[in-house]
């Protein structure tokens, strides 16, 4: 039990040092830091994401505002349907 608590506190502490760097990173950029799996359940699939490293991405901040509170899958699975529509819609126009 210990142990576990102390892995723990290790595991947050090198989540708060990775988000801090890419916070850093991202200012430099231009950019913003993102849980690629959000950490409030995605609106469309439910998943629900971590406070971890692996779970962080950079992302323009026009991106994460469409983003929003879905995870990364079902935003570009969204996305993909649009361009789709976009694409069927040009075509007609082109008929
Ligand atoms: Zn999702």
């Amino acid at each position: 039990m210990r142990r576990a608590r102390k892995r723990k506190a290790t595991v947050d502490e090198d989540a708060r040092r990775e988000y801090a760097r890419l916070r850093r990173r991202a200012r430099r950029l231009g950019l913003v830091v993102d849980h690629i799996v959000p950490l409030a359940p995605c609106r469309v699939c439910g998943a629900q994401g971590e406070h971890a490293p692996r779970n962080f991405q950079l992302l323009t901040a026009r991106d994460n505002e469409r983003k929003g509170d879905r995870c990364m899958k079902c935003y570009v699975a969204q996305c993909e349907v649009q361009v789709q529509r976009h694409v069927r819609k040009a075509l007609i126009s082109l008929k």
